[in-house]
């Protein structure tokens, strides 16, 4: 039977381009979005929504059954600056989210489910540059609490009961069409809207601050690739790498295009985040298990993302 597919967290900054990507690829129709607000126009014209709280697991399952779902993309969170100033309600949706769906695929009601992890699993003991798959996990932050016990749970549900989960560690993802949703890497999407608006950005990370980072299309494909690959004995959650800046880097690759563009610096509380967390990512193992390349460089993002903005702002 083909895939139908369930897309929870749809209007957010990367649930709104995979439910596109996945009408492209299996057909509008079977395609649900699902969200607790509405989604962009696209999304909304496109296919099939529902509105769905993801704490609700009846109305999970009824959703489930009356589209007959075959897979689940579970795309909702609490992100990592929000989660520090509300650790308990960041643990519960984190948590609870990821459990209604880790049950519905033990009680065989959907066959295989797709699971976010972060590179915010990792935390300073972590070496920082070309981190390794398998390393010190030892996250700092309220958000990492969570996503390090989410990629055991995931584990746990795969070793005991063979559930079909499979995960990606995102690094910071940079897109136009939707604003990211309360994270320590959302200046790398703030600073465009800023350079073509005022033609000048204050960052809230420090100027020297590498993290890595990726272009939306890259991390679409990379979850798409590996919900479609033929692998996995044990539960992996893949880091996946494609290219990494500082603030002051992204700035001058803006101004090779917009030649007055500015910047000056003033970090916040976002710092220490961003400090906890690797510069590059090692992810030779995606590469060897499903064949993972991202495609898009930093200037290619850059050039990609003042065009797209250009015409949306
Ligand atoms: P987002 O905040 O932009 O979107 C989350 C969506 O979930 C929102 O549309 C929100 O309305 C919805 N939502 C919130 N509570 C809900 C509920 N109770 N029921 C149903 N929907 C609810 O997040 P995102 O950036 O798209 O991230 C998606 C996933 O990817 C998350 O697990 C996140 O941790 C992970 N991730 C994102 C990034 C990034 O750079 N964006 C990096 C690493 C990992």
């Amino acid at each position: 039977m083909a895939a139908k597919i369930l897309i929870i967290g749809s209007s957010g900054q990367i649930g709104t381009e995979l439910v596109l990507k996945l009408r492209e690829n299996y057909g509008n129709a079977n395609v649900v979005a699902s969200d607790i607000r509405k989604g962009n126009y696209e999304v909304m014209e496109s296919g099939p929504f529902e509105f769905l709280d993801v704490t609700n697991k009846d109305d999970i399952k009824e959703v489930i059954e009356r589209h007959q779902i075959t897979e689940v993309y579970l795309m909702v969170a609490i992100l990592s600056v929000i989660a520090e100033q509300n650790p308990q309600k960041a643990w519960d949706l984190n948590m609870t989210s990821l459990f209604n769906i880790l049950d519905m695929a033990r009680d065989g009601v959907i066959k295989k489910v797709f699971w976010p992890s972060s590179i915010a699993v990792f935390g300073p003991d972590t070496p920082k540059t070309n981190t390794p798959q398998d390393t010190v996990i030892k996250p700092s932050t309220v958000y990492g609490i969570s996503k390090l016990a989410g990629e055991n749970w995931c584990s746990y549900f795969k070793s005991n009961y063979g559930v079909d989960v499979r995960s990606l560690r995102y690094p910071g993802l940079i897109s136009y069409k939707t604003t990211p949703g309360g994270g320590t890497t959302d200046y790398a999407v703030e600073i465009f809207y800023e350079a073509i608006r005022r033609k000048s950005y204050t960052s809230f990370l420090e100027e020297n601050t590498v993290l890595p980072m990726m272009y939306m299309d890259d991390a679409i494909n990379a979850t798409i690739s590996l919900m479609q690959a033929d692998i996995q004995e044990e539960y992996v959650s893949y880091n996946i790498g494609a290219f990494s800046f500082s603030p002051k880097e992204l700035a001058a690759a803006i101004k090779k295009q917009i030649p007055e563009f500015t910047i000056s610096y003033k970090p916040d509380a976002r710092q220490k985040i961003a400090s906890s967390w690797p510069q590059s990512l090692d992810d030779s193992k995606a590469q060897k298990d499903w064949g993972w390349k991202a495609k898009t460089d930093l200037d290619e993002m850059v050039v990609t993302m003042l065009q797209g903005l250009h015409y949306n702002i």
